[in-house]
C-alpha cells in the first residue's frame, strides 16, 4: 500500500511538472490569442496546486500536512475560474470578460486562500481535519466548514459553465477547430469528474485524484500546442473574419472536393450550401455557366493564378476575378487549394461606361471623332498593307442652322439623331461611322473603292432626302450634302484623305447642296448614278 502512494506521489510530481511547463510554455509564446493570460493562470495556479498536493500527501506531521494545504489553497481555487475565462476568449465571448467579471470570479478564490491560511482562529473553511484510520500513510481527511461549500460550488460552476459553452459553440465551431475543442473540453471534463468523485468520497483513502487527471490533461495540452498550434487564435474571431469577408472563399482539398466556404461565396454560387461539402468543384460552378467551368476545370490546382469571369448571380449579370491560389500544410506539404470570387461588378460596369464616354457620342450613339479617328486610321494602315482600296465619306446637312432657328435646339437633336438612323441602314460590317462634326458624319469603308463609296453615299442622299422627320409643325425636310475620297496613294494619311473628302463636300454644297461629290485623281466630279 505505501508502495502504491509513493508512485502515486511521484505521479502528482509529474503532474505539477506538466503544469509547471505548461504555464512557462504559454507564457512565452507570443501569440494573437486573447485568452492565453488565463491560461498562464490557470496553468500556474495548477502548477502550485499540484506540488503542494505531492508535498502533503508525503507529509507525517500535522503541522507539515497542514502547511502544505495552505500552500495549495494559493492555487487550487483559481485554476476554474481561469479555465472558464480562457473558454469565454475562446468561443469568442471575450466581450462579456469585465473587470466586474474578474472581481466577481476572483473575490471567492481570494476570500478562500485567506480563510485556509486562517481557519485555526475560525474554521470557516474547514470545521476539523484529521488523520484518516483506514490509510497505510498519514492522509487527512477534512469536515467541510461554511466557505468550502461556497468555494467547492464556484469551482464546479466553473467548470460546468466552460463545458456547456464549449457545447453550445460545438456547431458553430469550424472543423479545423473541433479538436482544440474537444482537448478543452476534456481538459475540464477529467478534472470535474474527479472532483466529483472526491466529494462523493469514491476514491481510494479519500485521495484527490484531480492532482493525477491533471497530469493527462496537461500532457493533452502540451500535445496540443506543440503539434496543433493550439491557442494561437481565438477560433471564433477567426470565424468571423472568414465570415465576414465580402470576397468569397471556397477550400478545396487534394481531389478538388470541397471542404468549406464563406457566406460571401455562398452568395455568388447559387446552390451552395452545407450539401455541397465535399462536391467536385467544377460541379459547384455549373450553375455560373460554361465558362466558368471550364476555367475551374482547366485551371492548375498546383499554381497561383486568376480570371475574370462572368456569370448571373440573383438574376443580374456579375464579374468576378476568380483567383486560385495552393493551400499547403505545416509541413510543405500541398494540402489542397483556396478559390476567392472577389466581385468586380461595379469596377468593371464602371470602366465600361468609362470606356463608352471616351468612345461613343452620347447624343447619337456613334462613335465620337477622336474614337472614329482612332479606329479608321488603324484600318487604313491594314488596307495599305494589304493593298485594299479604302475610301471615306464625310456628310453634312444642309442649311441645318435653320432646322434649329426655326424648329428650336432640340428638334434640331432631333434631327441629327434622325439622319444618323438613316445612315445607320447603309453601314455594313467594318465600316466605321463616326460624328465628324456638329452636323458632320464621316464614314470610313474599308477594302472599299471611290465608284462603290459613291453609290453608297448616293442611297444615303436619297434615304435621307426622302425620309421624313415629324416636328410638331408638320414634317421637316432634310437633305445632306457628301464628299467622297479614296486612298489612291498607299502613304496617305487619314487627315490628307479627309481633307480631300472635305474638299469634294464643298464642292456638293457650292452646286447647290443635296448632292454627292467625288475627289477623283485628277478632279472632283459630281456623282451622277446611271
Ligand atoms: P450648310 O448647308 O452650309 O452646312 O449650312 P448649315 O446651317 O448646316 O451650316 P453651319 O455649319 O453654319 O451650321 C451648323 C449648325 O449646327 C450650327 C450649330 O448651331 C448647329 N449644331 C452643331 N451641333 C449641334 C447639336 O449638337 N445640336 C443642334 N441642335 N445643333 C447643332
Ligand atoms: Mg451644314
Ligand atoms: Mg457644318
Amino acid at each position: 500500500m505505501a508502495s502504491m502512494i509513493s508512485n502515486y506521489i511521484i505521479i502528482v510530481s509529474i503532474s505539477g511538472v506538466l503544469n509547471a511547463l505548461l504555464a512557462l510554455f504559454a507564457f512565452y509564446r507570443k501569440t494573437d490569442f486573447s485568452g492565453l493570460r488565463a491560461f498562464i493562470v490557470s496553468s500556474a495556479a495548477s502548477a502550485v496546486y499540484t506540488f503542494a498536493f505531492a508535498l502533503e500527501l508525503s507529509g507525517n506531521s500535522m503541522d507539515q500536512i497542514k502547511f502544505w494545504i495552505k500552500l495549495e489553497y494559493l492555487g487550487m481555487p483559481y485554476i476554474a475560474p481561469s479555465s472558464l475565462l480562457m473558454i469565454m476568449h475562446f468561443v469568442g465571448l471575450e466581450k462579456l470578460v469585465s473587470k466586474k467579471l474578474l472581481v466577481l470570479l476572483y473575490s471567492v478564490p481570494v476570500i478562500s486562500t485567506v480563510l485556509v491560511w486562517t481557519n485555526d482562529s475560525h474554521h470557516l473553511f474547514y470545521k476539523s481535519i484529521y488523520f484518516r484510520g483506514d490509510a497505510p500513510t498519514p492522509l487527512v481527511d477534512i469536515v467541510m466548514g461554511p466557505w468550502y461549500i461556497v468555494q467547492g460550488s464556484l469551482t464546479f460552476g466553473c467548470m460546468l459553465a466552460g463545458m456547456c459553452l464549449i457545447l453550445w459553440r460545438w456547431g458553430r465551431m469550424r472543423r479545423a477547430y473541433l479538436r482544440q475543442m474537444l482537448i478543452i473540453f476534456v481538459g475540464q471534463f477529467l478534472p470535474a469528474l474527479g472532483a466529483f468523485l472526491y466529494l462523493m468520497d469514491l476514491t481510494p483513502y479519500g485521495t484527490d485524484p484531480v492532482p493525477v487527471v491533471m497530469s493527462v490533461t496537461s500532457s493533452l495540452y502540451i500535445w496540443a500546442i506543440l503539434s496543433r498550434g493550439m491557442l494561437t487564435a481565438a477560433p471564433i474571431a477567426r470565424e468571423n473574419l472568414f465570415e465576414s469577408m465580402r470576397d468569397g472563399v471556397l477550400v478545396m482539398d487534394l481531389s478538388d472536393k470541397l471542404v468549406d466556404y464563406n457566406r460571401a461565396a455562398a452568395e455568388m454560387l447559387e446552390d451552395l450550401d452545407a450539401a455541397a461539402i465535399g462536391r467536385p468543384l467544377a460541379q459547384l460552378f455549373l450553375p455560373a455557366g460554361k465558362e466558368a467551368v471550364d476555367y475551374v476545370m482547366n485551371s492548375n490546382p498546383q499554381i497561383s493564378e486568376e480570371q475574370e469571369l462572368v456569370w448571373h448571380s440573383g438574376g443580374e449579370v456579375r464579374y468576378y476575378q476568380v483567383r486560385s491560389s495552393p493551400v499547403q500544410k505545416h509541413d510543405g506539404h500541398l494540402a489542397g487549394r483556396m478559390i476567392m470570387l472577389i466581385d468586380v461588378t461595379e469596377r468593371t460596369l464602371l470602366q465600361e461606361k468609362l470606356l463608352q464616354l471616351a468612345t461613343i457620342d452620347s447624343l447619337t450613339g456613334i462613335y465620337n471623332r477622336t474614337h472614329f479617328m482612332e479606329l479608321s486610321r488603324q484600318r487604313l494602315k491594314e488596307a495599305a498593307d494589304s493593298a485594299a482600296p479604302f475610301s471615306v465619306i464625310l456628310l453634312d446637312i444642309d442649311f441645318f442652322k435653320s432646322i434649329n432657328d426655326r424648329y428650336g435646339h432640340q428638334h434640331g437633336d432631333m434631327a441629327l439623331q434622325h439622319v444618323v438612323g438613316v445612315c445607320r441602314q447603309h453601314v455594313r460590317e467594318g465600316d466605321v461611322f463616326g460624328r465628324y462634326g456638329g452636323e458632320e458624319f464621316v464614314l470610313s469603308l474599308p477594302g472599299t473603292p471611290l465608284e462603290e463609296a459613291a453609290l453608297i453615299s448616293e442611297r444615303i442622299r436619297k434615304d435621307i432626302e426622302h425620309s421624313t422627320f415629324a416636328a410638331l409643325t408638320g414634317t421637316i425636310k432634310i437633305t445632306a450634302s457628301f464628299g467622297v475620297a479614296e486612298a489612291f496613294r498607299r502613304s496617305i494619311s487619314l487627315e490628307e484623305l479627309l481633307s480631300e473628302a472635305d474638299h469634294a463636300l464643298y464642292s456638293s454644297k457650292r452646286n447647290g447642296r443635296n448632292a454627292v461629290h467625288l475627289y477623283g485623281v485628277s478632279s472632283i466630279t459630281r456623282f451622277k448614278p446611271m
